[in-house]
């Protein structure tokens, strides 16, 4: 089982849900204070910029120090979310969930939810033009990383705001 930690829980290939990652030797663009939680400082022998293995860690030992692993189901898929019948009167939401390795769609119920799928999840290739004519192969950062093609090929990169 992976354990939470959205992006910064590293694997060489991409996960279900995931176009964005972190790739190996990323190290934090970030101080660790400002990276930290309030409630939660980083231990004072971390570097002041971490490697994604160390603010993994800390994310871990966050949400142990706080028990909140018992609350999280990690290699689920949430597929849909919608107001309960009546949710005018109890204003509750139904969230309905796979296992990532697929199975049967589950149901559940809660008081309120927050959607927190991240501002990398979805890749998405610039809708330009000129990339008609181009011969290369087009792809997001993720799979760029992931393939390695750095190493190996001559690229352009498209950055758009
Ligand atoms: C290369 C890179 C370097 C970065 N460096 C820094 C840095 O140095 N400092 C900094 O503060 N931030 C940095 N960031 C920004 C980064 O987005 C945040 O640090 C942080 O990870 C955002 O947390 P999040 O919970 O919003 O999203 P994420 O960490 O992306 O987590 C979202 C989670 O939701 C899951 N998910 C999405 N859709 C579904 C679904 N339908 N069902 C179930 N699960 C779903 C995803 O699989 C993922 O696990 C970096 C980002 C990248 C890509």
């Amino acid at each position: 089982m992976s354990l939470s930690g959205g992006l910064w829980y590293y694997t060489d290939h991409l996960r279900p849900n995931q176009a964005a990652g972190i790739y190996d030797n990323v190290t934090s663009n970030d101080n660790k204070d400002r990276m930290a939680f309030g409630d939660f400082p980083m231990p004072d022998d971390y570097p002041t910029y971490l490697t994604h293995d160390r603010y993994y860690e800390y994310l871990t030992s966050y949400a142990k120090h706080f028990d909140l692993l018992r609350h999280i189901q990690c290699n689920q898929t949430v597929t849909k979310v919608r107001q309960t019948k009546d949710y005018i009167t109890t204003g509750q939401w139904e969230v309905f969930t796979r296992a990532t390795d697929g199975g049967k769609e589950e149901q559940h119920v809660f008081d309120a939810v927050c959607i927190c799928s991240g501002a990398f999840t979805r890749g998405r290739i610039p809708d330009l033009p000129e990339l008609a004519d181009f011969k290369g192969e087009n792809v997001t950062i993720a799979l760029w990383w992931i393939q390695n093609l750095l190493h190996s090929i001559d690229i352009s990169v498209v950055y758009e705001q």
